[in-house]
């Protein structure tokens, strides 16, 4: 079974004078965590490895106490500075692929990249093929490529920075206890603060939702500063990953109309765009008050208040439904579209302000969530090429520009087949997930679409179209280079009705 960590809310009741003394705490504690990945990632270019996590830090200088430097260590810099590494092997993968190197160069620098080998390339790669082991050679070319390639990823990606980093420590520095004395609070945390000997005590209490989620208590906690500067707490639970035995595939597709129609004909958070409009609207009749006054946005209480509001509201509300589908279907995997897409689709219709916003949180809250679900449930999340999804029809497979009547309206032209338009979307992603395709781009997915189309119009269940086919064929641009294949139709009809 797999083990995932999560941070769950917890209460605190910190006063105003304690709340101040974390604030100044969060300042130092964001200021180590760059100190120390500053030094772990100098040596790590000094000495060309990846350094472990029990990583000797005696050398390195902070502000705070020990205690903080190894927990900020452990907690903080070092998940960041091994993400921003794994995300390089991600990057790195792509321009190799892309490459025009041969096969085996493109081995070669597949293996070293995975292996973290970019700054100090061996001559030698010993791999395990067939239950033997081989050498591979490694020339001067593939150890110059390697390195060009992890400083491309360099010259192309900030480094990490922390300064919304949250306050993560386990009892080294915050302590769990159980209260003697008080009868009001049963729990406390003792938080080492920057002033030596001198730990605040923290009243907290356990949330209903952190003592329903099922799992094993930690000791770490995090204090976490949301955008308003409220000061929250979350304690960390092991949480066991559910087992998942249903064999469901429920395949989603985001939409204007609604934020997701599902292939089982769902159409849910009708009112989201509504509401996320009111927002926008807001937001952005204020920008305008603030501009002719001329006053930033980020110094206006209100505008970092509403902009809260509606990432909090979009957050909501995608966790909401998926939670709904995930209850009702219990899927094993799900597919969706391509998320990049679905952005680009449906925040182009707001205000520019929103839209950032929205580019921001709705792609991140929804990869998020689809993350912790599969963590949780063992879900698997496909992304599919949705391109042309919404044309064709889900049913024949005939692809017109027409087929769509309006934003919620799908009416095939062929075959007649009328069904809300973002249902129709997702039962051809869910199509292309069960034939295994692979759609890199726009133009792949178009002849992909007419190919399938033609193919399925050979079967005996569309004999009575063909006629019908014919003429609609001739005048639509999509079938304009399948020519050849629009007469093999013809070609096999013919030769059909010979028997
Ligand atoms: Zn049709």
């Amino acid at each position: 079974m797999n083990k995932t960590y999560r941070a769950l809310p917890y209460q605190h009741f910190a006063n105003k004078g304690k709340l101040k003394i974390i604030d100044n705490l969060f300042y130092f504690y964001r200021q180590d965590a760059q100190r120390i990945f500053n030094y772990i990632w100098h040596k790590f270019l000094r000495i060309r490895t990846i350094l472990n996590q029990k990583e000797n830090l005696k050398e390195c200088k902070v502000i705070l106490s020990e205690r903080y430097k190894y927990n900020i260590y452990t907690y903080v810099v070092y998940p960041t500075y091994l993400s921003f590494l794994e995300n390089a092997k991600d990057y790195i993968v792509g321009l190799i692929t892309k490459s025009t190197l041969n096969d085996n160069d493109k081995l070669i620098l597949y293996i070293l990249n995975r292996r973290g080998l970019w700054l100090n390339p061996p001559n030698e790669l010993e791999v395990s093929k067939d239950n033997q082991v081989i050498t591979l050679s490694v020339n001067q070319e593939h150890k110059k490529l390697i390195k060009k390639l992890f400083h491309r990823y360099l010259a192309t990606h900030r480094l990490p920075e922390f300064k919304n980093t949250p306050l993560i420590g386990d009892g080294k520095i915050m302590e769990f206890q159980k209260s003697k004395k008080s009868k009001h609070f049963e729990y406390w945390i003792r938080l080492s603060t920057n002033i030596k000997n001198k730990p605040i005590y923290i009243p907290i209490k356990e949330t209903e939702y952190y003592k329903l989620k099922d799992g094993k208590d930690t000791s770490i906690f995090q204090f976490v500063k949301d955008d308003l500067g409220n000061i929250q707490l979350k304690r960390i639970k092991e949480i066991n990953a559910k087992e998942n035995n249903g064999d469901n595939v429920l395949s989603l597709d985001f939409g204007l109309a609604n934020l997701f129609a599902t292939d089982k004909g769902d159409l849910l958070g009708r009112r989201f765009y509504d509401k996320v409009k009111e927002y926008a609207d807001k937001i952005d009749k204020l920008q305008r008050n603030l501009q002719r006054q001329g006053i930033k946005p980020k110094e206006s209480k209100r505008y970092i208040k509403l902009s809260f509001k509606l990432k909090e509201f979009v957050k909501n509300e995608i966790r909401r439904i998926i939670n709904k589908l995930i209850r009702r279907y219990n899927p094993s995997i799900i597919v969706v579209e391509n998320l990049k897409n679905f952005i680009q689709n449906v925040i182009n219709q707001f205000p520019k302000t929103v839209k950032r916003t929205l580019i921001r949180i709705g792609r991140k809250e929804i990869k998020n969530k689809l993350n912790d679900i599969s963590q949780e449930y063992g879900i698997q999340v496909i992304e599919i090429n949705p391109a042309y999804s919404s044309q064709a029809c889900s049913n024949c497979g005939y692809i017109d520009r027409e087929n769509r009547k309006s934003q919620s309206e799908f009416e095939c032209r062929l075959c007649g087949k009328r069904v809300h338009a973002d249902v129709n979307a997702s039962r051809n992603i869910l199509k292309r997930f069960e034939e295994r395709v692979h759609l890199h781009s726009m133009k792949q997915a178009l002849s992909w679409q007419v190919r399938k189309f033609l193919e399925n119009l050979t079967t005996k269940r569309y004999k009575c179209l063909w006629s019908k086919a014919r003429s609609l064929l001739v005048s639509n641009v999509y079938f304009a280079n399948h020519s050849s294949l629009t007469q093999g139709i013809d070609g096999y009809k013919r030769n059909k009705c010979l028997y």
